[in-house]
């Protein structure tokens, strides 16, 4: 049978989609692979339709168990043997499902990772013929990805160990190159053939509101949208549970979901949800994998996450069915301090840490950023576009005016140099407005030259002059722990009046073409 033999057969679709015949050629022609491909895409027949066509058995190894079961249900339910092995299946499950597999019947098996230290299934599966070993959600082995997971570490391992080498697929929708650059090492393909889907969303519109009272906002967008699905994203429980009331109590129909509440709830509002029987949900990142719903309008995020790559997972759950829908991030510096704690809270080693204060500071950066929102992202994603502005986003599509504040910009330049490299923008800003904090008064940098230049400037405005002069390339912002400022050469050119500042953009508020919100 052809590949699209079984997709029309045994999955009712008539055509592939783009990219999928390429990777499952590639599986059927023996070779491993790597493919990186955005959420939706339709990864899971890459490798399900080889499952069916190779000679032997396809392992699957993903990372939740929530997600092994959906696949496999959805599998059986077009008539084609999946299993997955658990901690949560009984000896009788285990009993059965394991004499299904040495029977032959069984096609796909799905199991986690931190299945393969179990050494009666290790043992298992070395008398059986493996075919191909898939690893879905390969960014798992990154540590620069958004949630590693130790055990994917020892795949390379465990395959090498079978008396066959099998081919090995590798699936994500992360796509950075650090996180590329660990999968390739650490899964131990061979001269794989890499797969690399487009990013871009285009019915997605994005953008940033910097607003002060965000349940303002929210409950004004819900006023403008009305019966439109959607979903608010909060950092924490607590969180959700305040906006979540907040909505409520205005009479929309909302719901709410973390990890705080049982499982029954949770799965009584994710239905309410689907069947549109609530239009939104409010919910911290615990609400996510395995929503398929198609119709979300727009997804409202009140707290930024960790990384642009949550992020961009979390917004993309809006249009999956094409249509227009926004993504909304509503930036607030100080909510930055809450992924700080939650990072400092999340018992890392020191190397992980970093990494995720690195990621955090780009989801920063695009909060802050006053280019192109959908460059921003693809460009974070690895992606080469050709273009700099889509026009379609919210910083593309405000108003702005330019101003020559070449002053201003050497002022900063010079708090920077004198603090040599040792501090960040909050003490340069805190400096520059001549505010005399406990923790000025400690390093007596109330005698600097900076001191105050700049107190008659609001402290928003100061802090996004700062922002741009780092866009501009006058500043350079240290990655890690400590982002620590420091002047570039073009910067230290301005300080000594040899060039002029390029232009400041200031956004006017106002929308320059029509768009409906
Ligand atoms: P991903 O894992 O890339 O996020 P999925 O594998 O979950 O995406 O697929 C997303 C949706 O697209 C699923 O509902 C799937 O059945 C559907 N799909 C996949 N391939 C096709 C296709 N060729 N034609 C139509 N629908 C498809």
């Amino acid at each position: 049978m052809q590949a699209v033999e079984v997709l029309q057969k045994y999955f009712g679709y008539p055509s592939f989609r783009p990219g999928q015949e390429a990777v499952i050629e590639t599986i059927l022609s023996g070779r491993d692979c790597l493919a990186i491909m955005p959420t939706g895409a339709g990864k899971s027949l890459c490798f399900q339709i080889p499952a069916l066509l190779l000679q032997g058995l396809t392992l699957v190894i993903s990372p939740l168990i929530s997600l092994m079961k959906d696949q496999v249900d959805a599998l059986t339910a077009q008539h084609i043997p999946a299993v997955y092995i658990n901690s949560q299946c009984t000896l009788a499950d285990l009993k059965y499902r394991l004499g299904a597999i040495r029977s032959g019947r069984v096609r796909l098996v799905y199991v986690s990772p931190e299945r393969l230290q179990n050494e009666f299934f290790t043992n298992f599966m070395q008398t059986l013929p493996v075919a191909q070993v898939v690893v879905d959600e390969a960014h798992c082995v990154s540590q620069w990805g958004h949630d590693f997971r130790p055990g994917y570490g020892m795949i390379k391992a465990w395959v090498d160990k079978l008396p066959e080498r099998p081919i090995i697929s590798a699936f994500t929708a992360t796509a950075t190159e650090k996180v590329k650059t660990d999968m390739l090492a650490l899964l131990g393909l061979d001269k794989p053939r890499i797969f690399r889907g487009s990013f871009d969303r285009p019915n997605l519109y994005f953008r940033v509101v910097k607003s002060q009272d965000k349940l303002r906002f929210v409950i004004s967008y819900l006023q403008n949208h009305p019966r439109e699905s959607g979903i608010i994203y909060v950092a924490t429980r607590k969180e959700a549970e305040r906006v979540y009331a907040e909505v409520k109590s205005r009479g929309y129909a909302a719901g709410r979901y973390h990890a705080g509440l049982e499982d029954e709830e949770r799965k009584r509002m994710q239905e309410d949800f689907s069947y549109d029987r609530i239009s939104v949900m409010v919910a911290t990142n615990a609400f996510g994998m395995g929503i398929d719903k198609s119709n979300v309008r727009f997804v409202i995020h009140y707290q930024i996450p960790g990384n642009l790559e949550s992020y961009y997972q979390e917004a993309g759950r809006a249009g999956r069915d094409g249509a227009p829908s926004e993504c909304i991030l509503l930036f607030h510096r100080q909510d930055v301090m809450i992924q700080r704690y939650l990072i400092e809270q999340g018992r890392y080693t020191p190397e992980k840490e970093k990494k995720e204060l690195y990621n955090l500071q780009r989801m920063v950066q695009y909060g802050e950023s006053h280019g192109c929102l959908r460059h921003a992202i693809l460009d974070y994603f690895g992606e080469n576009v050709s273009w700099q502005r889509c026009e379609r986003c919210g910083n593309c599509q405000e108003e702005t005016v330019e101003e020559d504040r070449t002053p201003e910009l050497r002022n900063i330049c010079l708090c920077i140099d004198e603090l040599k490299g040792r501090f960040g923008s909050t003490m340069v800003c805190l400096i520059l407005a001549g505010n005399a904090t406990r923790k000025v008064l400690q390093y007596g940098f109330e005698h600097n030259a900076a001191f105050g230049l700049l107190a008659d400037i609001r402290a928003e405005e100061l802090r996004d002059m700062v922002q741009q002069a780092i866009e501009n390339g006058y500043i350079r912002q240290a990655a890690g722990r400590y982002p620590t400022l420091s002047l570039t050469a073009a910067g230290r050119k301005l300080l000594q009046g040899q060039s002029r500042a390029v232009p400041i953009r200031r956004g006017t508020g106002k929308v320059n073409s029509a768009h409906d919100s």
